[in-house]
């Protein structure tokens, strides 16, 4: 290549192409909404709140803000507070945490398992006895399908079972995959999910889902959704939130599940050039038997290479990164007080320093991959 060519930077999630894709579908869908300016709880939420149903097969799904609000709305429909324990990851995006601690309950933070990077099932143990001797009672956990892989929901629900907690699935990054032949949406009480527009299946703003088999969880966040509203609009039976699905963004939604499972797999194609081309020089990700990934995120492990150079170096060529998650939860300012499981949180620790992801989206084409690959490859030389 001429060494004086400007190099055109790639796209670390090329959200242009999928609109681009999308063309007049999507301008057409906002525009029956501007025509029928029913912006609240309009006829697309209804219907996308259907077309979650028969994709995932939960029997309920309720349309809500963001994926902080799916999570944080779970919660607060089974009156969880003070004195109450939940159990989380630390290596995952802060909304996980700051969910329980924001009803008063304390978050206790457990290991990820070094291959997955999802929940540790021997470090979940742990920190359950570590809640009881705190005079904490345990009363959830929520698994993450960190970067697009789903937890081990297995082991999650066996446990959760013992010790007669209810799981709540943290899949804002993992909605669309699958674990053991089974999509997400139906491991545990509630799967949460997000539509921020970087994520497999964003909007074009905020957005988030709950799906759940439980028809009286599912009523009581439909009035936790609207200030907690009972019967009556004006007698409000529980503390609620305003926390609705615009109807704009669910008109937006029902266009882009048309395509999703045609970008999970192109998704997957990438993962899979991806690892075969960089797995002799740098840890890739471990997609575990049974698992398909949505791959929000592709991240690699990068040992003892210095990653900020690494990262430079990549930049200079045109290949943008991220550091997803720089810190785990415990070790940042907002979580520090809140307990970790006995044995401390050492995978979690070495994961934050040395993870990076590279670009990953569904409209990356063989040539774009080959610069990433080449890239990395080059970067690792110093
Ligand atoms: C993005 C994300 C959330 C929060 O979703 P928002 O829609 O941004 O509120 C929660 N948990 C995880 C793991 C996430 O990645």
């Amino acid at each position: 290549m001429n060494q004086h060519m400007p190099i055109e930077p790639i796209a670390f999630i090329d959200i242009g192409a999928q609109r681009r894709r999308l063309g007049a579908r999507v301008e057409d869908a906002v525009a029956r909404v501007l025509t029928h300016c029913q912006f609240i709880n309009g006829p697309e939420v209804t219907q996308f709140e259907a077309d979650l149903a028969a994709f995932t097969g939960a029997r309920h799904v309720v349309g809500c803000a963001s994926g902080t609000d799916a999570l944080l709305m779970v919660l607060m429909a089974k009156g969880i507070g003070r004195g109450d324990a939940v159990l989380c990851p630390s290596f995952t995006f802060c909304a996980t945490g700051e969910v329980v601690a924001l009803t008063g309950a304390t978050p206790v933070f457990v290991d990820v398992d070094a291959r997955t990077f999802n929940i540790d099932p021997a470090s979940l143990t742990r920190g359950i006895a570590t809640a009881r001797k705190l005079g904490l009672e345990p009363k959830a956990v929520i698994p993450v399908d960190l970067f697009g892989q789903a937890a081990d929901h297995d082991a999650v629900a066996a446990i959760a079972a013992a010790e007669k907690l209810f799981v709540l699935d943290d899949a804002a990054q993992g909605f669309g995959a699958t674990y053991k032949g089974r999509r997400l949406g139906r491991f545990g009480l509630a799967t949460a999910t997000s539509f921020f527009p970087a994520k497999p299946l964003g909007c074009y703003g905020d957005g988030g889902a709950i799906m759940t088999d439980d028809a009286e969880l599912a009523e009581t966040l439909r009035s936790v959704r609207v200030h907690g509203q009972g019967s009556d609009k004006y007698d409000n039976v529980r503390l609620g939130l305003t926390a609705r699905l615009d109807t704009i963004q669910a008109a937006v939604l029902i266009e882009k599940l048309k395509i999703f499972e045609d970008e999970i797999a192109a998704r997957n194609r990438v993962a899979v050039r991806y690892g075969e081309a960089l797995g002799d020089v740098v840890g890739v990700p471990h997609v575990a038997p049974g698992n398909v990934s949505v791959w929000a995120q592709y991240t690699i492990r990068l040992g003892t290479v210095d990653r900020d150079g690494f990262a430079a170096r990549l930049k200079a060529l045109g290949v943008p990164t991220a550091i997803y998650y720089p810190r785990s939860l415990h070790q940042q300012t907002a979580y520090r007080g809140y307990p970790v499981a006995d044995g401390g949180l050492p995978v979690s620790e070495s994961l934050s320093r040395e993870v990076i992801s590279l670009p990953m989206h569904a409209y990356l084409d063989a040539a774009t991959q080959d610069r990433v690959i080449a890239a990395v490859r080059s970067a690792l030389k110093g």
